[in-house]
C-alpha cells in the first residue's frame, strides 16, 4: 500500500471528486481538439469555464484544506504521501494566493487574446494583437505578485510551469549550451553532411498508408491500443484522462512526411510517462507527470535520442518501404539525413535539434526583459528581430515568422518556453544513464528491444508520477542535478562525429 496514514487515506478519499470532474474535464478539452463539431466551441468554453470554477472550488472546501494543513505536520510519512502533501499544499496554496477576480480576469483577457493573436496573425499585423499582450504582460506581472518570490518576478512564473525552477538555473543551461551550440552550427553547416533541404521534403503523400505506417510505428514501440488511443487533430498533443486511458494526436499535412511521424513519437514519449504511473497513484493528484520539463524530456527521449538515430532508421525503413511507394529508392542513409536536416529557421517548431534551443533562449531573453518592466511590448517586433538575426543570422521578413508565430502568450503563458529545453538537455541526460545501465542504448535499439528501454524509464521516472519534485526526480534518476554538458556531448556525438 502506497498510502497508509488514516489522514491522507481520507485525503485521498475527499479529493477524488476534484479528480472526477477533471476527468471529465479532460474529456471534454480531448473532445474540443478532435471531433466536436466546430459550431459547439461557445457552448463548450462557457461549460469548461463554469466547471474550472466548480473545480477550484471544489478543491478549496475547507474539510479538504484542514486536512492537507494537518497532514502537513504529520511526522514518518512514507514517500508517496509526503508527494500527495506537497502537490495538493502547491495547488491549494497557489489558488488562494490568486484573487479570484484576477483569475478571472486572466481569462477573459486570454480568451480575447487568443482571437486577437490569430487575427493579427493572418493579417500580419502586430497592433491587433498588442493591446492584448500589453494586458497579459500586467497580469503575469501581477501573478507574480500574488504568488511571490525572491529576486525576480519572472521566477514566480517560472515555477508555475515547473516547481523550483529559478532564473539561475535556466541562465547555467543556456550558457552552457548556447554558444557551443553556435560551433556546432556552424561546423554543421560547413560540412553539409547534414543537409539543409532534402527533396524529401516536397513529396506529397496520402493520408491512407501514412495512417499505415504511424500505426505500425507505434506498435514497434510497445503502444499499448487497449490504454491508449490515436486520433487527429490541428495541433499534436497528448492527454491522460487516467493511467488506462492515454490518449494522442498527430496531423497529417500531405507533404514532408516526416512531421507526422515524428510528432507521433514526441507523444507517445509524453504518453509512455502517464501510462506507467504506478496503478496504486490511480485518481489521486500523483497519477501525473510532474512538470513540464521532466515531461518533454521524455518525448524528446523518444522523438529525437532515440528516433532521429541510425538505429531507428533500420526499423522505420521496412514500415516506410510497406506502406509508400516513393521511400524505397532512398537508402537508410539517406532517410536519416532527411529527418536530420539542419538549417537556421524562422520558425520554432520546424526547428531542428541544433537550432532549436537558440529559439526558446531568445523568448526566454525577451519574457524575463518584458516581466522586469526593462522593455515594452511596443519595441518587441524589432527586438525580436534583431535578436533573432544575432543568434541565427536570419531575419523574418513578416510578424507570422517573428513575434506572432506562436500561441503561447495569447494564452498568457509566460515562463513556459525554458522548459521546452531544459526537457531537450534532461532528455540528454537521461540518455548517459540509460547507455550505461542498459549496456548501450543504441544497441537496444537496434534490436528492437524497446520493452527494455520502457522498463527503464518505467523505473526511473514514470512509475513514481507527481511523487518526488522535478529537481530531487532528476538526481534520483541521473545520479546528479541537471547538468547541460550531456546534451554538448550529445551534439557532439551526433553532428561533429557522426556516430548515433
Ligand atoms: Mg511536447
Amino acid at each position: 500500500m502506497v498510502f497508509e496514514n488514516p489522514v491522507v487515506k481520507e485525503i485521498v478519499e475527499k479529493y477524488r471528486v476534484v479528480w472526477a470532474l477533471n476527468h471529465a474535464m479532460g474529456l471534454m478539452g480531448w473532445d474540443s481538439e478532435t471531433y466536436m463539431p466546430r459550431a459547439g466551441v461557445q457552448e463548450r468554453a462557457l461549460a469548461r469555464a463554469e466547471l474550472s470554477v466548480l473545480s477550484q472550488k471544489l478543491l478549496l472546501r475547507d474539510e479538504l484544506v484542514s486536512l492537507v494543513e494537518k497532514a502537513k505536520g504529520l511526522e514518518g510519512l512514507n514517500d508517496y504521501e509526503a508527494g500527495l502533501i506537497r502537490v495538493l499544499d502547491r495547488e491549494i496554496s497557489i489558488m488562494k494566493k490568486l484573487p479570484p477576480e484576477h483569475v478571472y480576469e486572466f481569462s477573459r483577457v486570454t480568451q480575447e487574446a487568443f482571437e486577437a493573436w490569430r487575427k493579427a496573425r493572418e493579417k500580419d499585423d502586430f497592433e491587433i494583437f498588442k493591446p492584448y499582450l500589453e494586458k497579459i504582460v500586467e497580469l503575469a506581472r501581477k501573478t507574480a505578485e500574488y504568488l511571490g518570490y525572491e529576486e525576480h518576478p519572472y521566477n514566480a512564473l517560472l515555477d508555475l510551469y515547473e516547481e523550483g525552477l529559478r532564473i539561475r538555473d535556466m541562465d547555467a543551461v543556456y550558457n552552457a549550451i548556447i554558444p557551443w551550440s553556435r560551433k556546432v552550427l556552424d561546423k554543421v553547416l560547413e560540412e553539409g553532411y547534414f543537409p539543409q533541404n532534402h527533396e524529401l521534403e516536397k513529396v506529397k503523400y496520402e493520408r491512407g498508408p501514412m495512417e499505415r505506417v504511424n500505426k505500425e510505428v507505434l506498435d514497434l514501440l510497445g503502444y499499448p491500443w487497449d490504454r491508449a488511443r490515436l486520433d487527429v487533430s490541428p495541433h499534436p498533443f497528448t492527454i491522460s484522462l487516467g493511467i488506462r486511458d492515454v490518449r494522442i494526436t498527430t496531423r497529417y499535412e500531405g507533404v514532408d512526411f516526416r512531421n507526422t511521424i515524428y510528432s507521433v513519437v514526441h507523444e507517445f514519449g509524453h504518453a509512455l510517462y502517464e501510462l506507467q504511473i504506478d496503478e496504486a497513484l490511480m485518481a489521486t493528484p500523483l497519477a501525473t507527470g510532474v512538470s513540464m520539463g521532466v515531461h518533454e524530456s521524455q518525448s524528446r527521449f523518444w522523438e529525437n535520442i532515440i528516433g532521429r538515430s541510425r538505429a531507428f532508421i533500420r526499423h522505420l525503413k521496412p514500415i516506410l518501404d510497406k506502406h509508400l511507394d516513393f521511400t524505397r529508392k532512398y537508402d537508410e542513409e539517406e532517410l536519416y539525413k532527411y529527418v536530420n536536416i539542419v538549417r537556421p529557421s524562422l520558425i520554432r517548431v520546424e526547428a531542428d535539434e541544433v537550432t532549436y534551443n537558440f529559439h526558446t533562449y531568445l523568448r526566454y531573453e525577451l519574457e524575463k526583459q518584458l516581466i522586469a518592466g526593462e522593455i515594452k511590448v511596443d519595441d518587441l517586433p524589432e527586438l525580436w528581430s534583431d535578436y533573432m538575426e544575432k543568434l541565427l543570422g536570419v531575419r523574418p521578413k513578416s510578424h507570422k515568422e517573428g513575434v506572432l508565430q506562436d500561441v503561447h502568450w495569447s494564452h498568457g503563458s509566460i515562463g513556459y518556453f525554458p522548459t521546452y529545453t531544459l526537457g531537450n538537455v534532461l532528455a540528454a541526460q537521461v540518455r548517459a544513464v540509460a547507455d550505461r545501465e542498459l549496456g548501450g542504448l543504441y544497441k537496444r535499439v537496434a534490436e528492437g528491444d524497446f520493452a527494455s528501454i520502457r522498463e527503464f524509464l518505467r523505473e526511473k521516472i514514470h512509475k513514481y508520477g507527481s511523487t518526488y519534485p522535478p529537481k530531487k526526480l532528476v538526481e534520483k534518476a541521473t545520479g546528479e542535478p541537471v547538468n547541460p554538458e550531456y546534451f554538448n556531448k550529445y551534439l557532439q556525438e551526433k553532428f561533429l562525429s557522426k556516430s548515433i
